[in-house]
């Protein structure tokens, strides 16, 4: 079977946590730190916070910038996104997304109110946001960005990084670009977010039993730091792989009806976390006819995302957003991680063909 996703690890990082092990320091130390350095290095930010995972990092952000009321995202993401607004305090509010998956800019604007305090989107499979929108709405409206990179390493807009716009929030889950085992990182520029991110990752103490505001443990432990900085070296060649196989994938499905391949914006560095075409009525199949038939011939594929979060009960938002909704019922992701050779990728071209 080939699989959606597959975490590469070598030798690099069994020795790196071997080394931990033998070290005896555990949790949150000088890994992290080095890291964080290095982390901060790579995405052009001032600087870096790790954490637990990527919806400890949106949570820890969403805290340090205090937001309470309104909050504009995207419907079509990973639940979490929109978790961590309400856990924190604030109103989700759904905006719909564009052809290319992500937030419209025109519906953003649609949705400002005075009640509105940030802005939340999110790169979805790797592709970035058009920045220079949400830039302007951002300045327009004195508004907080919080950008949801959880699967955007080393994506950029106008060669800005992704996560150097706003506050960034990072995940290295196993499926991610790259991994940690579960960790996430908080990138900024603000000083004063960035200590307030510290002191909410580590139960809000300033030194030691100095505990100068309200705080979890959200730390990173040495030993995920320690793959972190293996994987972080490796990063450009594993985003390389994944934009190669997508283009060939995207090449040779050009001419095939009913099949529309993801969309590639001039102004942007897509790292493909997810290759995502849509099954159309005028393919010869439905979507999960086609994903079947996937299946049947060793290919895995998946489905992200198959509810948009306006349609669940748990948001109670009768709110349409007609795109994700549709969207949703045509998607499908198929593998392109770095594993996947030419051989598995014709095989998949043979399949919808
Ligand atoms: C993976 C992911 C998250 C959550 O990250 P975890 O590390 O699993 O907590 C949040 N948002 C998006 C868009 C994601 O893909």
């Amino acid at each position: 079977m080939i699989p959606i996703a597959k975490p590469i690890i070598g030798e690099e990082e069994i020795e790196a946590v071997k080394e931990v092990l033998k070290s005896g320091i555990l949790t949150q130390g000088k890994k992290v730190k080095e890291f964080e350095e290095r982390f901060s290095e790579f995405i052009g930010a001032k600087y870096s916070i790790a954490v637990s995972s990527g919806t400890t990092a949106l949570i820890t952000s969403l805290l340090s910038h205090n937001i309470k009321k309104e909050v504009i995202t995207t419907p079509f993401t990973f639940i979490s996104t929109a978790n961590s607004i309400i856990f924190t305090g604030g109103k989700a509010v759904f905006a719909d997304i564009n052809e290319d998956f992500n937030i419209d800019i025109e519906r953003i604007n649609e949705k400002i109110t005075k009640k509105t305090e940030a802005i939340l989107p999110v790169h979805l499979f790797g592709n970035p946001c058009d920045m220079k929108g949400i830039m302007d709405l951002v300045e327009d409206h004195n508004l907080i960005l919080i950008e949801d990179t959880c699967q955007a390493h080393g994506a950029s807009f106008e060669n800005k990084k992704v996560g150097s716009f706003g506050t960034g929030c990072f995940s290295f889950y196993p499926t991610k670009n790259i991994t940690t085992g579960e960790g996430g990182m908080i990138t900024t520029d603000d000083e004063k977010i960035a200590e307030k991110c510290r002191l909410i990752r580590n139960i809000g103490m300033k030194s030691q039993y100095e505990y100068v505001h309200l705080g979890y443990n959200f730390r990173m432990n040495e030993i995920s730091a320690a793959i972190g900085i293996e994987q972080l070296k490796k990063i450009s060649s594993f985003i390389e792989k994944r934009r190669k196989n997508s283009q060939y994938l995207t090449k040779k499905l050009k001419n095939v009806r009913g099949i529309i391949t993801p969309k590639e914006n001039k102004k942007a560095f897509h790292v493909y976390h997810q290759y995502t075409i849509r099954v159309t009525e005028e393919y010869s199949m439905n979507r999960d006819q086609l994903q079947q038939k996937l299946k049947e011939n060793g290919i895995a594929s998946k489905i992200y995302y198959p509810i948009p979060l306006n349609k669940l009960r748990l948001y109670n938002s009768n709110k349409k957003c007609p795109n994700a909704e549709r969207f949703s019922k045509e998607v499908l992701s198929l593998p392109i991680h770095p594993s996947v050779d030419e051989k598995d990728l014709n095989l998949i071209l043979k399949v919808i063909k």
